[in-house]
């Protein structure tokens, strides 16, 4: 079962249309992004699904069940920045994000700062952190009352690279824990490296979800070099299902559809038109260029 199943979810805020008819799943834990430009509606779906916005038209589950205060109960979120006191410690704040959103108890306290790798710090002032131990702080706080699942703005906007490194491990570590993460980001390096599954959105419309590798793996792309590379772009040009040849500095990237060719079948018809290859590997298909595919007008 879906941990949340979203229904064709509209929702527009005057003449702009924020989301158009969105449907997609999001399995049991699984690391989730959220991927979009700016203005792709990210946010608008986060708010909507944690209740803080209401759509205009569609719906949504959670846990197979429509939403309700108890399986609110079961999400942790971050939409933005919380307020925290910088003179205080992390406990201290910790003790007032509990009192204020009287979500779990102050026994929890200990137990969040150590999934967060805080707790050797626990008694620092807020002050005296770097940005991805306030990040963690803020996320440690959202993880207050034992949650099943959290659901993330732009975790690792504003951070510099270690702060970033910081989240994407801890991403990864609440992930095997058990916990579901759903994040929007726009960082397409750092969902790549920590979400299983995506959804793309443009100006409201969802273009692709699934399977990081299913969305990455609709085509194939061998990358091919020789010593005469026109001879070989006219080769390559005249294979047979080639979809399109992209000349980069390492050689020539040939793409197919998935499965419609294999490296011996480019290799031997290159043979017989006497060129020899002097590369030829299958070139993994990035986060990014599939991204740019997709959103480019
Ligand atoms: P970003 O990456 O910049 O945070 P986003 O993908 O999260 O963007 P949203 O913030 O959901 O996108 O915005 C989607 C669209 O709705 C944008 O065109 C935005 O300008 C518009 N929008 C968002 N909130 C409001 C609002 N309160 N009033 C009017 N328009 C809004």
């Amino acid at each position: 079962m879906a941990v949340l199943e979203i229904k064709n979810i509209a929702k527009s805020y005057g003449k702009i249309k924020a989301l158009d008819g969105v449907s997609f799943d999001v399995p049991p834990g699984s690391v989730f992004g959220i991927l979009g430009p700016n203005g792709s509606g990210k946010t608008t779906l986060l708010s909507i699904i944690l209740d803080v916005l209401q759509s205009d038209e569609g719906s949504y589950t959670w846990f197979g069940q429509e939403p309700s205060h108890l399986h609110r109960k079961k999400i942790g979120s971050l939409l933005e920045t919380p307020n925290v006191y910088h003179y205080l410690t992390a406990v201290q704040n910790l003790r007032i994000t509990q009192s204020v959103s009287g979500r779990g108890s102050e026994e929890e306290i200990d137990e969040v700062l150590k999934k967060v790798n805080l707790y050797e710090r626990r008694n620092s002032r807020f002050t005296t952190y770097s940005l991805g131990m306030k990040q963690r702080l803020a996320i440690a706080g959202a993880l207050l009352g034992r949650p099943s699942v959290l659901v993330l703005d732009e975790p690792t906007n504003g951070l510099d690279p270690v702060g970033i490194a910081e989240i994407r491990e801890l991403i990864k570590e609440l992930a095997t824990q058990g916990h579901t993460v759903i994040m929007a980001s726009h960082l397409l390096d750092e969902v790549e490296k920590v979400c299983d599954h995506v959804a793309i959105l443009k100006k409201g419309k969802l273009l692709t979800h699934g399977r990081v590798d299913d969305v990455l793996s609709d085509e194939e792309c061998f990358l091919v070099c020789s010593e005469h590379i026109p001879a070989l772009r006219s080769a390559m040009n005249q294979f047979p299902d080639v979809l399109r040849i992209v000349d980069t500095p390492d050689g020539i990237e040939c793409y197919f559809h998935k499965s419609t060719t294999s490296p011996w079948r480019i290799n031997d018809f290159c043979f017989e038109k006497g060129i020899v290859l002097s590369q030829l590997y299958t070139k993994k298909k990035r986060l990014e260029e599939k991204f740019f595919e997709l959103t480019n007008d």
